[in-house]
């Protein structure tokens, strides 16, 4: 018997690392062992009422077939309008994709921009799936790292410095998951500028566009939209802002070029992403705003407990994350002659402490592990504990380094 034989493209890409923590987690709660999971960012409350009674509803009177496969109308519309309101962007629903997941909106933009060798500008550290996508589109990654010491702040000058005569796109991930750094207006303008002058897409995953703390404002990329509308594209999620993980939905917007290119890929990917979802988000859009304020307060109560207990701990350092809802300590100096890096030092940590959390080296620093905080108070106050007791056993073995 002859073996299959897959794709050199597949083999470029590795299993998603923060999926993966969450298998291993699921897998360990399924067999009666007390995960604390501070793995995946998934948001710990309920998807909103008003979304869970609309798609209910669109279900009950058989919302259930195919639609346009670049989304409902009326979401498209809403979306856009949103935009427009809260930022003057100049998108009409004709550039505006509903796609499934933020996930789903960034890859087909990726394919539809990145031919093999080309480069794509990325701040690090970054999501895990940022690189994944760009190499399986054939795309060269151009790491450009930014500085826990400086709370992992998004500035132009390094990415300005990155863009050369391969560069198709820069993606700019402010709140950035994994480190909650920012990128401020006036870089936000200057990397926007040098993209329209190149021709480069400036492609900007704002899925934590509401998690910010501390009062800062958002710099959005849909701002500067109008000025530059041949090269500002902007992805978002309902994930995260309305705790819909599951729903699977999230939007681009952006040159029609590209949306039209990325909804081309969906309709032969996906077709339409699930109508009666789409009915829920719509009316989460329209009606959950209480929702979304209540949670964003919840995370910064969150965060202000967090922080200061990791820092609290043996041997552990973490800024404050300006956005998102990951803390990003750099927990280094318990490495030893037994833990040489983050992927073991996650590991071990969850086998004998049983906390989950995502080794650094997925995001590109090796010195960090990902500690997600949307997950109940109580959870977090656990889970510091374990993780505190887990570094206090250590102690002798790092100094033994
Ligand atoms: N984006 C979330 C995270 O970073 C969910 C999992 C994923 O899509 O990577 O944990």
């Amino acid at each position: 018997m002859q073996h299959m034989r897959l794709s050199s493209r597949v083999g470029r890409i590795a299993e998603s690392a923060t999926l993966k923590v969450s298998r291993r987690a699921s897998e360990m709660k399924a067999q009666g062992i007390d995960v604390v999971d501070f793995g995946a960012g998934e948001p710990d409350f309920a998807s909103p009422a008003v979304a869970v009674e609309a798609a209910r509803r669109a279900l009950a009177e058989g919302f259930t077939k195919y639609t346009p496969s670049s989304g409902i109308p009326t979401l498209r519309r809403a979306v856009a309008e949103r935009y427009a309101r809260h930022y003057g962007a100049p998108w009409p629903a004709a550039q505006t994709l509903i796609s499934v997941g933020g996930k789903g909106a960034l890859f087909e933009s990726i394919l539809a921009l990145v031919e093999e060798g080309d480069e794509v500008v990325l701040h690090t550290p970054a999501w895990v799936s940022f690189p994944e996508q760009i190499r399986f589109a054939g795309g060269r990654v151009v790491e450009v790292p930014t500085d826990g010491a400086d709370g992992f702040a998004i500035h132009a000058g390094p990415i300005l410095a990155a863009l050369g005569e391969r560069t198709r796109a820069v993606i700019l991930n402010s709140p950035c998951n994994p480190t909650g750094g920012v990128i401020g207006p006036e870089d936000l303008r200057a990397v926007v500028a040098a993209c329209a002058e190149r021709g480069i897409v400036l492609l900007s995953d704002e899925t934590y566009e509401r998690f910010l703390y501390d009062g800062a404002a958002f710099a959005s990329a849909a701002a500067l939209a109008a000025e530059f509308p041949e090269t500002v594209a902007v992805v978002g999620s309902f994930s995260k802002t309305y705790a819909m993980t599951g729903w699977r939905l999230g939007y681009l917007l952006g040159p029609k070029a590209l949306v039209d290119a990325a909804a081309n890929i969906q309709g032969h990917a996906t077709s339409n992403p699930t109508s009666f979802a789409m009915v829920g988000a719509l009316a989460a859009l329209e009606g959950a705003e209480g929702d979304v304020a209540a949670m964003v307060a919840e995370y910064q109560e969150r965060r202000d407990l967090l922080v200061p207990a990791l820092n609290a701990l043996p041997g552990v350092t973490c800024q404050p994350p300006r956005g998102a809802f990951y803390a990003f300590p750099d927990v280094s100096a318990a490495y030893g002659d037994d833990i040489d890096g983050s992927i073991a030092f996650a590991e071990r940590l969850l086998e004998e402490a049983h906390v989950a959390v995502v080794a650094g080296e997925a995001f590109g620093s090796d010195r960090h592990v990902r500690i997600s905080f949307a997950c109940s108070r109580a959870d977090l106050e656990r889970g510091v504990e374990r993780f505190g007791r887990f570094l206090e056993r250590r102690r002798p073995v790092a100094r033994r380094a």
